[in-house]
């Protein structure tokens, strides 16, 4: 079970997952927010840093094993958590079992919310005194190097635009996304059914990575590294994606130490986001590893890793 720290729990709501079902995957495809990943033991954890405490993990818990909490400020913290019994009124006096706590305490309603159709259980907001020094593990540091994974998706792999280069990557991509440590995207090109009267679609007659069909999906090697690493996705409609400097940011809570790249095209889509993040980030590290990428064609890999060295982009070989 992680407790996010002190400074984390000032900020809002966080969610506590206390679970023992490996086998269960329903929290983590309810997580809107990617916040939700599976340690290695298969136990599904939140990430203090992606999550924002909406909750709807909580209410859909088969087993209500998700609560939330938050410090008050006033002495207090704030306890959401699942309700089996009948909603109690506000300022009811309620007996609780807070995240980390050994013993039940008396807490007071803040706020009851029903149950609907679409969820396990009503969800109940209650204030209890803080409980404990021990309550708060080492606050999480924030990542400041980052790995992008560009488009390692089915259809760039095996697909309709799969090339034996790209193929022959990713065993290299999954090492590096296995030893990576700090934060993690993922981009996914997107299209849909009307790819073809696009003007990518007219230029490149090639439908791919249509949103919904298996070309669209990760690689299964690919997804099995990120899974473990509680990746972010970053679906994008272009080559480049200018929100992705702005996810960076959000995730180190300013400018990133460093970048780094892998993925494909090398001559497409990893060198225009490769080129917007040096672009926004000119102070940051900003490399590609040329082991873990692959071009249209042997030839606009090189060109293109040419290029990106040309602009201050690292190639690392
Ligand atoms: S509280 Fe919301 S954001 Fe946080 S882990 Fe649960 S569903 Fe995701
Ligand atoms: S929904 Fe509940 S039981 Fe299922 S994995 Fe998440 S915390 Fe565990």
């Amino acid at each position: 079970m992680l407790i996010p720290g002190e400074e984390r729990l000032k900020r809002g709501r966080a969610a506590v997952i206390e679970c023992a079902d490996a086998e269960c995957d329903i929290c983590y495809k309810a997580c809107g927010f990617y916040a939700i990943g599976k340690g290695e033991d298969g136990l599904p954890y939140s990430n203090p840093q992606k999550c924002v405490g909406c909750g709807g993990c909580a209410a859909v818990c088969p087993k209500r094993a998700i609560k939330l909490l938050k410090d008050r400020g006033d002495g207090t913290y704030e306890v959401t958590l699942p309700w089996e019994a009948e909603l109690p009124e506000i300022d009811d006096t309620v007996l609780i079992t807070p995240p980390g706590a050994k013993e039940p305490v008396r807490a007071r309603v803040l706020q009851a919310r029903p149950k609907n159709p679409r969820v396990f259980s009503a969800l109940v907001t209650t204030a209890v005194p803080k409980y404990g020094e021990a309550l708060c593990s080492e606050p999480e540091p924030l990542p400041k190097d980052f790995l992008v994974v560009v488009d390692m998706q089915n259809d760039f792999v095996s697909g309709s635009l799969g090339t034996k280069e790209a193929e022959s990557i990713v065993p290299a991509a999954v090492k590096k996304i296995e030893g990576f440590k700090g934060g993690v995207f993922a981009t996914l090109d997107t299209h849909f059914e009307d790819y073809l009267d696009t003007r990518e679609g007219r230029l490149l007659p090639v439908p791919h990575c249509i949103s919904g069909t298996r070309g669209h999906e990760l690689e299964p090697l690919i997804r099995e590294a990120l899974e473990k690493k509680s990746y972010t996705p970053v679906e994008k409609l272009t080559f480049g994606s200018v929100n992705l400097p702005n996810l960076v940011q959000n995730a180190a809570n300013g400018a990133p130490d460093s970048v780094e790249f892998i993925g494909l095209c090398t001559d497409i889509c990893v060198v225009s986001n490769a080129l917007i993040m040096k672009a926004r980030f000119p102070e940051a590290s900003i490399s590609v590893d040329a082991s873990c990428c692959a071009g249209v064609t042997p030839e606009l890999h090189e060109a293109a890793l040419k290029v990106m060295q040309s602009c201050q982009i690292t190639v690392k070989r």
